[in-house]
């Protein structure tokens, strides 16, 4: 008999990849099937390419012989075990002191120093690799883009609202930066289970215990209590499903007899010649030094203009497509939006700059979206109304994102506000940060409040620092005016 089991269902209405557990006479191992994607595996290795270039652009990658030769070395012992496509594994260094590692699609792996640092042996350090391996041969990156895309939920693809054709070359003709790498980092709880279960099946196939996996992860958790900061990467980019390492465990009895095979060998001296080199920097860091070292004016001194006509004071309206909501901006903006999506975007002549990427940068204007995290999903499916800790859950949430996606913007210290938003009660807090785009301090202020479906709804007002002020009776006169209409999220519920 066969018992088939859809864990989550995705909440853009695509069934999302399903955990099938297929019990025969003997229990056999976990089945897991990869979800829905817009794009091939082919085009997976495209995009992990030019990821990868800009990753190693922006991270100091290791170059040491016998470290490389080491992780390559487990990670071509794991690639030989992994099913899936047949991606071109390869295996670098970061030199970064954060317990970290991450793989872009189509299998370009990057593993944190720190992490080898904090392992205890090959099978821990084999055993992050086997995760991260898992993610790729499950296509996991591409399927959170397909589903982002879908909804228009990443701000890194914004630029895809503005036409063009074919939705996976619109996508990846939006990409580039590190903020669109960070798109295809972000996984759901299901994923992470996904990630875990194929990761220990690869690990034993190979001839490791899967045993430490469970083990290396509860250490890492507990290690989190201690110093946050060293391990919250690796949380934030692999949300910790329930029960984790009982889960891991369980497939581990399916697994067995187990076939255990000598290590690679070597880990402790290169643990201990990383242990000799100069301290690694922390990714806050790079970063940081990163955004110091931009120059005050791009090369040649010739900026984009900056600058708008004064928006007019009579206002017209816009209507969502499918009238969740109605929102009133200034004649003489326009309202970008395509009917497959939620949000618009509302703004004026060159407030929309195309950078030399061929992205699509809002530097004045409104962009209106909702928003959703996996945790909401579960939420939502207990019926209950959004309270007070979980609209600053969610805000919270949502900034982290934008933040990510966007690292030339900080927090303002003591901006959060409590705000009425169309009679809910609702949050704004404030971004800021120089635009790599018009080299201006940049203003955002976001404002937050409950859907009725339990999603987020949020409107970002964007303008450089120095005309926030001019914008100000503007952008309130915008929000003011916006009218949700929970008849229509009515009906799109039946
Ligand atoms: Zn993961």
């Amino acid at each position: 008999m066969n018992e088939s089991r859809v864990l989550k269902r995705s909440f853009w209405g695509i069934q999302a990849a399903a955990l099938l557990l297929v019990s025969g006479g003997l229990q056999a191992q976990t089945q897991v099937k990869p979800g829905f994607n817009l794009f091939s595996a082919q085009q997976d290795i495209e995009i992990g390419q030019k990821s990868a270039k800009e990753v190693e652009h922006q991270l100091p990658i290791l170059h040491d012989r016998s470290v490389e030769r080491y992780v390559e070395k487990v990670g071509k012992r794991l690639a030989g075990a992994i099913q899936g496509p047949d991606f071109p594994y390869q295996f670098k260094v970061v030199n970064v002191s954060d317990v970290n590692a991450f793989a872009l699609p189509g299998g370009f792996m990057y593993i944190n120093r720190g992490l080898i640092e904090e392992a205890d042996n090959e099978a821990q350090l084999a055993a992050v690799m086997a995760h991260e391996m898992a993610h790729v041969a499950l296509r996991h990156g591409t399927n959170q883009a397909s589903k982002a895309y879908l909804a228009q939920a990443g701000l890194g693809i914004l630029g895809s609202l503005f036409g063009g054709q074919g939705a996976s070359s619109q996508v990846i003709g939006s990409l580039g930066g590190f903020g669109l790498n960070a798109l295809f980092l972000k996984f759901s709880r299901t994923d992470e289970e996904q990630a875990d279960v194929v990761g220990a099946q690869t690990m034993a196939r190979a001839g490791y215990n899967p045993m430490e996996m469970a083990a290396f992860f509860e250490k890492l958790r507990e290690n989190a209590g201690h110093n946050p900061g060293k391990f919250e990467i690796f949380f934030s980019d692999h949300p910790s499903p329930e029960h984790r390492a009982q889960r891991i465990e369980k497939e581990v009895r399916i697994l067995r007899p187990l076939h255990l095979e000598g290590t690679v060998g070597g880990f402790d001296s290169i643990r201990r010649r990383l242990k000799r080199m100069p301290p690694a920097r922390s990714m806050a860091q790079i970063m940081k030094q990163q955004s110091q070292n931009q120059p005050a004016q791009p090369p040649g001194g010739q900026g984009p203009e900056i600058g708008i006509n004064q928006p007019s004071s009579r206002f017209r309206q816009f209507e969502q497509a499918d009238s969740l909501f109605r929102i009133r901006y200034p004649e003489n903006w326009r309202a970008h939006s395509s009917e497959r999506s939620f949000g618009v975007i509302l703004a004026p002549d060159r407030g929309v700059i195309r950078d030399d990427r061929g992205e699509e940068n809002i530097v004045y204007g409104v962009i209106v979206n909702r928003y959703s995290d996996e945790q909401a999903n579960d939420f939502r499916e207990g019926g209950a109304s959004m309270d007070r800790r979980e609209l600053a859950r969610q805000t919270q949430n949502l900034v982290r994102g934008i933040l990510r996606d966007n690292s030339y913007l900080t927090l303002q210290r003591r901006s959060w506000r409590n705000e009425t938003i169309d009679g809910e009660r609702g949050l704004s807090v404030v971004l800021s940060g120089q635009s790599p785009t018009t080299r201006l301090e940049e203003r955002v202020t976001l404002f937050s409040r409950p859907l009725p479906d339990g999603q987020l709804f949020y409107a970002l007002f964007i303008a450089p620092a120095r005309d926030y002020g001019a914008l100000k009776e503007t952008f309130r006169r915008i929000l003011s005016s916006l009218k949700i209409n929970e008849q229509a999220f009515k009906r799109q519920k039946l």
